[in-house]
């Protein structure tokens, strides 16, 4: 099979996590481009065969960035992640299909987070956020997915709860986030699981 190469980043539209393969074949010879389902965001990736020239939506700032890197660093071997230069986080990741989207699911949550920083938005903050850490634990051991056998999912932070939703069956998980059991009761959980359709 031939080798394939991912993009990940999440959408300032809408929030999703976006991810795209190509083919290292058709990356060497053309641009590309990696569209939000939304289609009010996408990636665009250019090279001239020595360098590439990445152009990637901010899911943390709402602003767009563009970096170059290497040819090689793109086509070949661990990948790289692209930082926001205002929020000093990693904001894109390039590289193996299974590690972009393992890191892809981290920062899902990551940019959660930074949209709800706004402190009147919870009924505890110190749980929510103590929530959040912990769910970010839990998708980065790869311990979220749906019965229906989907591990892709999205992340809707709400006042008192947070909504795990299967990109698949659409199928829903509530982890209440108000209080410290509901804190308690989601630290002794390895895996969660949602409820398919
Ligand atoms: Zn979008
Ligand atoms: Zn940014
Ligand atoms: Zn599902």
């Amino acid at each position: 099979m031939e080798e394939m190469r991912s993009f990940g980043y999440i959408c300032p539209q809408c929030g999703k996590a976006v991810m795209g393969s190509r083919t290292v074949f058709a990356l060497s010879a053309a641009a590309a481009r990696i569209e939000c389902e939304c289609g009010k965001a996408e990636m665009d990736i250019e090279t001239d065969g020595q360098r590439f020239r990445l152009t990637v939506p901010c899911g943390l700032c709402g602003k767009a960035h563009t970096a170059e890197c290497a040819a090689d660093a793109v086509l070949r071997g661990r990948g790289i992640g692209l930082a926001c230069p205002e929020k000093q986080q990693i904001c894109c990741y390039v590289g193996r299909e299974s590690e972009v989207r393992r890191n892809m699911e981290e920062l899902a949550i990551r940019a959660e987070k930074e949209k709800s920083d706004n402190p009147e938005a919870f009924t505890d903050n110190v749980i929510m956020y103590e929530v959040l850490s912990e769910l970010k634990d839990i998708a980065a051991r790869g311990g979220i997915s749906c019965s229906c056998g989907s591990r892709e999912y999205g992340i809707r932070v709400r006042r008192d709860a947070v909504d795990l939703e299967c990109r698949r069956c659409g199928g829903r998980l509530r982890i209440p986030a108000a209080t410290d059991e509901d804190l308690d009761r989601l630290c002794c959980q390895m895996t969660l699981t949602i409820k398919g359709r």
